[in-house]
């Protein structure tokens, strides 16, 4: 199993049932709607066919609701438009275009209506992540005229970045509102704050979902100049942060982003923030159907900086190799993560609560016990997130009752979420029942050792972690009629408890005197014509991981 996440987003070129199926069953935990395209119409019928996509392949995934924030963009374009170097242009609001048949040859349109009046004479003035720099000669009314630097081909809703100009509109507008309320109304995941720059940013924004009543986590995106100076603060209001690479790398310059990266993630390791490394990962999968080898090595190092997700972007919205994208970002992940880099140093981290004390406990147990899984039995996901921070090395089970929680912990490093549903309240049957569902689901077999942290009284009850438990799998293969068999060997008798027995074979491999053999079903057996050579070395029952053999000497 992976441990880092990966978020891919839905566009033009996954947006079927039958490729979000494709997308899921290589790798995808996460399906990442960008507001900046398409209508509410439009990204409705993508939730229904990702919620149809994730049910047909029996996988949950979460929908990440990413808001534009004040992103200026080009406008809607009838027809691509050719920038060379040396012309003049004016870039203008949409809703002035009309108003400047003057201009009707070289009229760049935004959807920002502020961009004149913000910017000043001299401001540089990107498109398209930078690919094209234009400079302000001067305004004309409401329209600003720009010689441009470097051209290239300008299309529809690609961005505009002005790095040295103080932008005025708010970081949440009101079409992030508006898409806000929609992605609630939809059932969506989590939101996406763009371009934020101060805590209070997304205050803001927690306050209304408070008012709202609405419990949705918010990932801060870092893309501005401010928000990297602002990073600590930001890091203790928000629940996620996602290093968007694109807009900082034109905003700060590329050469300043590989830095910055690692810092960032190396705060929100610190504090247990879930962070998301975005943007240009698998770039060139865009069109080729392999990455560049830096592409390869910039996945890997996010892992091994401690990422908890990885991002593709237009590589799976609008690329020509998505199902091949996600699988390669799979194979990269995977194996970085066979040489993992930063764990002992976040054993160190503050555990925080009792509640984080325990998650913590119960994976150090787990990992020094060779357990299959950890299992975290949650309400919120919050303690499950616990154990996510610990980046354990066993395999973490997220149990809840709760599908929108399940959701939710998609995003989690390490957790594979669980439904299990609470039928009544007695805890020992609840575990039980929970233990055959993991066998019926094929997760465990026989002998596997699963550690189990839950709270007292109610099984799902919030914040409540406080027991954890060490469970041996048994009885998976099958039922067994017979419960003891019990056979005679010199000045005493060797039992074995069937029952407990897991015909793991560590006691047919140790003995000597071929005394454990297994039948054609798999089950362990005592042959009975050997018995008498036991020499009571006792190492059968050492190695019996589930105490079902008993020895029992009548020379004392
Ligand atoms: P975007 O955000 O794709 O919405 O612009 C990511 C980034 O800027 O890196
Ligand atoms: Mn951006």
């Amino acid at each position: 199993m992976r441990r880092a996440k990966i978020i891919t987003t839905i566009g033009p070129s996954t947006n079927s049932i039958e490729k979000i199926e494709k997308l899921i069953n290589a790798g995808a935990n996460v399906c990442r709607l960008n507001m900046s395209h398409g209508t509410h119409d439009s990204h409705r019928q993508v939730i229904s066919n990702i919620r149809a996509a994730s049910k047909n392949v029996g996988y949950e995934v979460a929908i990440l609701c990413d808001l534009q924030g004040p992103k200026i963009r080009v406008d809607k374009l009838d027809e691509n438009l050719e920038l060379k170097e040396g012309q003049t242009w004016v870039i203008g609001s949409s809703d002035v275009q009309k108003d400047y048949p003057e201009y009707k040859d070289c009229f760049i349109p935004t959807v920002y209506k502020n961009l004149v009046k913000d910017a000043h004479t001299g401001a540089i003035v990107l498109f398209d992540d930078g690919l094209m720099e234009a400079k302000a000669i001067k305004k004309d009314r409401d329209v600003l005229k720009i010689e441009i630097i470097v051209g290239g081909t300008l299309k529809s809703n690609k961005g505009i970045n002005l790095p040295n100009v103080n932008i005025s509109a708010p970081s949440f507008t009101d079409k992030d509102k508006e898409d806000l309320m929609f992605g609630l109304r939809e059932g969506v995941d989590y939101i996406a704050l763009s371009f934020v720059r101060t805590a209070k940013c997304i205050k803001d924004v927690k306050i209304l979902l408070h008012q709202m009543r609405a419990n949705i986590p918010i990932i801060a995106k870092i893309e501005k100049p401010e928000a990297v100076k602002n990073i600590d603060e930001i890091i203790d209001v928000t629940d996620s942060i996602m290093i968007a690479r694109g807009d900082m790398g034109v905003e700060v310059g590329n050469h300043l982003v590989p830095g910055i990266q690692k810092d960032i993630i190396e705060k929100c390791n610190d504090k247990g923030v879930p962070v998301v490394t975005a943007t240009q990962m698998l770039e060139s999968m865009t069109d080729n159907p392999r990455p560049t080898r830096a592409e390869a090595n910039d996945v890997a190092n996010a892992i091994w900086d401690g990422t908890d997700a990885v991002m593709l972007s237009g590589e799976t919205a609008s690329g020509k190799y998505p199902i091949g994208a996600v699988k390669m970002m799979n194979d990269i992940i995977i194996d970085a993560e066979k040489k993992p880099k930063k764990r002992a140093y976040l054993r160190h981290m503050e555990l925080g609560s009792l509640s984080a004390s325990i998650q913590v406990a119960a994976s150090i147990i787990a990992e020094k016990n060779d357990a299959k899984w950890v299992l975290s039995v949650t309400q919120s996901g919050n303690s499950c997130l616990k154990m996510s921070r610990f980046r354990p090395k066993t395999r973490v089970l997220g149990v809840t009752n709760d599908v929108s929680v399940m959701r939710r912990m998609c995003l989690y490093w390490g957790v594979l979420p669980f439904y299990f549903e609470e039928s009544e309240d007695d805890l020992s049957t609840l575990q039980e029942q929970m233990i055959d569902k993991l066998k019926t689901e094929g997760l465990v077999e026989n002998a596997d050792k699963i550690v189990i942290t839950h709270g007292d009284g109610k099984f799902f009850k919030q914040g409540s972690s406080n027991s954890i438990r060490v469970e041996i799998i048994k009885d998976v293969r099958k039922k067994k009629t017979k419960q003891f068999q019990d056979e005679q060997i010199e000045a005493g008798r060797i039992i074995l408890d069937m029952n407990l027995c897991a015909s793991c074979q560590n006691c047919v491999q140790v003995c000597p005197h071929d005394i454990w053999k297994n039948d054609e079903s798999g089950q362990t057996y005592i042959d009975g014509s050997n018995s008498m050579k036991c020499t009571k070395d006792m190492e059968c029952i050492t190695k019996c991981p589930t105490g079902a053999i008993e020895i029992i000497s009548s020379d004392i």
